[in-house]
């Protein structure tokens, strides 16, 4: 980024005297969710006062200034100084350990052949940038960096001809398949983009495939998107994006304990231990640099590939399966793999209101990272100690969360949720009480703001945005609307629908900590970030140096992050009545429903889906119902605020209905994903596919199975429904 993106913050006062067009920040009089909004609004202001861009650049240059992949004794390190900083703020804190199956490379060794035996390259190439050009990096040549590889990859050797297949979604095997292409016994090429790692490998593996290598295309991150690192944000030749090869969307966490804790005395009797029945590839899997990947590719023939296959590199792309001039790779892992220690660091401050501190407001980032992690995760750390930092001087000042509030700094995210789904996984019975997850990971890459939320939170996310200056100029809000509004009108067609005319929220789909609490635990979720051009990802390059000269050089937005992320914790903390919009959720839900049965007849497929449209129009009604119930309490109460204890009912349904969308069965071969609402898709992986347990159905063209799920969904939202019509009574 330019610096003259950085602007110093303004005291507020002046911001809006200089910033006439844009709202001033600053809560509405009446907030969803509260009776009188007087004296939370107080609050939120001592608390915005609090979070301080020089402090969370400190807490990124300590927290990365070590590689420390999960597990090392310097991810040990970082989780006693975030253990540290909670306890300075007032908080109770507990480091919580468990023991999970992880891979550490030993020696990882790839090399390429064209038909007459000569070798195309042999690497990987250790990832470097010239230190003459623009000052070079300086966190290159640590010897504790370990070499790129992928968590979960098998060790193995295995020698076999090369196929290039795209991004290795789905669609790309299939038209691979109908060009008459095999990739049996092969070793695939594919490029990282368009959906998980861990869903390339999973597809491959079910086609027979001997083994994989992805490598990243300067298309996608590096120089056909502008100026590489260190001169600009974008992907240098010898960067390798490192990263879980997990089959994440069958289940997260530690591949041994689906379901249960793998707390250290988790006895050896409990641990699944045949790789087959885990939910980590059986093939071996490794990433590459361009660097590395381009003499493969070069050396390929046999077709040209299809429209949309060809990336950036400076020659045409070839298929191979070419027998006459077969390129031939050989890949050598060496993995070793044992249960390592993981650290979870949780803080807490207990709730005040005996009613309700049974009721956890939940928030967290991981923190690990594959070597420095500057923007992921710990942009997101460094802001969430500035929140931290903000809380601890509201409870000096005499502040009282009624719920009970849990901070929590993951460990090994990166190698598929582990710390988080854990930790989910052994609470899960009061996790049925919480009422939100907050999470952050890639907290900070640039200055547009983002957030992604179950329906039921996207007013709330929206609300507490108009409230944060930003260091562009009136709110977090308004720049948020004004990116998106810039951004439909470059792009109308990828915004089918204007009809929204507020800014849009995405939906949850995978590859961050939220990922259990809501799909597995029904706990309504958030993700927020701010983004920007970003190529380094999970790279030697991810550090403090790429930090300062492209995301956030006077960390303003780290500044912005923590308060955001703040809002959310004090809003939920305290509210009366939990401010769940119903009202959208069934909407959107209808709106699912509807798309579905489009999609059935589209693709032939007989169905009934009368059960599922009038379980959704009831959810439908009753969000409405609920959401009216609500704003009376809000309004009538304003006058004569009733103790906390008179809302319990209320509260407990609108939590009840998230909960009552998980199914007991959950999803076809993947039963470990309860809702059924919002779940990875098995072969997106990153991407949510919504009412999954119908949508896969379709797209599987499997009609009773489909029938089957139109049933479960039609009893989920008909449970829900029924939760809020009894409270909305
Ligand atoms: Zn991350």
């Amino acid at each position: 980024m330019p610096k003259s993106r950085a602007v110093c913050l303004l005291p507020l006062a002046l911001l809006a005297a200089t910033a006439a067009a844009q709202t001033a920040p600053g809560p509405s009089t009446s907030i969803f969710g509260y009776t009188d909004f007087t004296q939370q609004a107080k609050w939120d202001a001592a608390f915005l006062q609090v979070p301080d861009a020089k402090l969370a650049g400190q807490h990124l240059k300590i927290l990365t200034a070590e590689p420390h992949w999960a597990s090392s004794p310097e991810d040990y390190k970082t989780a006693l100084y975030v253990a540290d900083k909670f306890k300075a703020a007032g908080l109770q804190v507990e480091i919580v350990p468990y023991s999970v199956l992880l891979n550490k490379p030993i020696k990882i060794f790839v090399e390429a052949f064209d038909s007459k035996g000569l070798k195309l390259m042999s690497g990987p190439t250790p990832e470097h940038v010239d230190p003459k050009l623009y000052g070079g990096d300086a966190f290159q040549n640590d010897p504790r960096v370990l070499p790129a590889f992928n968590g979960y990859s098998p060790s193995g050797d295995v020698t076999a001809e090369v196929v290039y297949a795209n991004y290795g979604t789905l669609a790309d095997f299939k038209q691979l398949a109908s060009l008459g292409l095999s990739v049996k016994d092969k070793i695939v090429l594919v490029r990282y983009g368009a959906n998980f790692r861990g869903v390339k490998a999973y597809i491959a593996q079910q086609q027979g495939a001997k083994g994989m290598l992805i490598y990243s295309d300067p298309a996608d991150d590096g120089y056909s998107k502008g100026d590489a690192y260190p001169r600009g944000p974008y992907r240098p030749p010898s960067a390798v994006q490192r990263g879980s090869a997990q089959f994440l969307p069958l289940y997260s966490g530690d591949p041994q304990t689906p379901g249960i804790a793998s707390t250290p005395e988790l006895p050896a009797s409990q641990r699944t231990t045949d790789p087959a029945r885990m939910n980590i590839p059986t093939i071996p899997v490794n990433p590459l640099s361009y660097q590395d990947a381009a003499p493969i590719l070069q050396a390929l023939s046999g077709a040209n590939t299809p429209t949309g296959w060809q990336g950036g590199l400076p020659f045409a792309y070839h298929l191979g399966g070419d027998p006459a001039a077969k390129v031939t790779v050989h890949m050598h892992l060496e993995q070793d793999y044992k249960l390592r220690t993981i650290w979870d660091v949780i803080g807490t401050i207990p709730g005040t209101d005996p009613a309700q501190s049974a009721d956890w407001v939940v928030a967290g980032n991981h923190r690990d990272a594959w070597v420095y992690g500057a923007v992921d995760p710990n942009s997101g750390t460094a802001a969430m100690l500035e929140t931290v930092h903000g809380l601890g001087d509201l409870l000096k000042q005499g502040w009282k969360p009624k719920r009970s509030i849990k901070i929590c700094s993951w460990d090994a995210e990166e190698e598929g949720l582990l710390g988080s789904t854990e930790w989910v996984e052994a609470h899960a019975v009061d996790l049925r009480q919480a009422v939100a997850y907050f999470n952050t990971d890639v907290g900070v890459a640039g200055p547009d703001f983002d957030a992604s939320a179950v329906p039921s939170l996207k007013q709330f996310v929206r609300d507490l945005t108009k409230e944060v200056a930003s260091p562009k100029g009136g709110t977090v809000y308004d720049q948020w609307k004004k990116q998106q509004d810039e951004d439909i009108r470059r792009r109308p067609n990828r915004n089918p629908s204007p009809a929204v005319t507020d800014v849009r929220i995405g939906d949850l789909g995978s590859g961050s900590d939220f990922t259990p609490f809501l799909q597995h635990a029904g706990v309504p979720s958030t993700d927020i970030g701010s983004g920007g051009p970003y190529g380094v990802y999970h790279s030697v390059f991810d550090n403090y140096n790429w930090f300062i000269r492209n995301a956030d050089p006077t960390f303003v937005y780290e500044q912005q992050q923590a308060r955001v992320f703040g809002l959310e914790i004090l809003h939920m903390a305290n509210a009366d009545i939990l401010p769940y919009d119903y009202k959208l959720y069934g909407t959107e839900v209808v709106g699912y429903v509807q798309a579905a049965q489009r999609r059935a007849t589209t693709a032939g497929l007989s169905l009934n889906f009368t059960a599922a449209a009038t379980a959704a129009d009831r959810f439908s009604r009753a969000g409405r119902d609920i959401y009216t119930r609500q704003t009376v309490f809000d309004t009538s109460a304003a006058h004569t605020p009733g103790p906390s204890a008179s809302y319990a009912p209320l509260n407990k349904a609108l939590r009840g209905a998230e909960t009552a969308l998980l199914s007991d069965a959950g999803l076809p071969h993947r039963a470990w994903y309860k809702h059924v609402i919002y779940d990875p898709g098995e072969y997106t992986g990153y991407a949510a596919v919504v009412i999954p347990g119908v949508t896969e159905g379709i797209d599987a063209a499997d009609a009773p199975r489909t029938q089957a799920q139109l049933d479960d969904l039609a009893t989920a939202l008909n449970r829900a429904a029924a939760i809020l019509e009894a409270a909305a009574e």
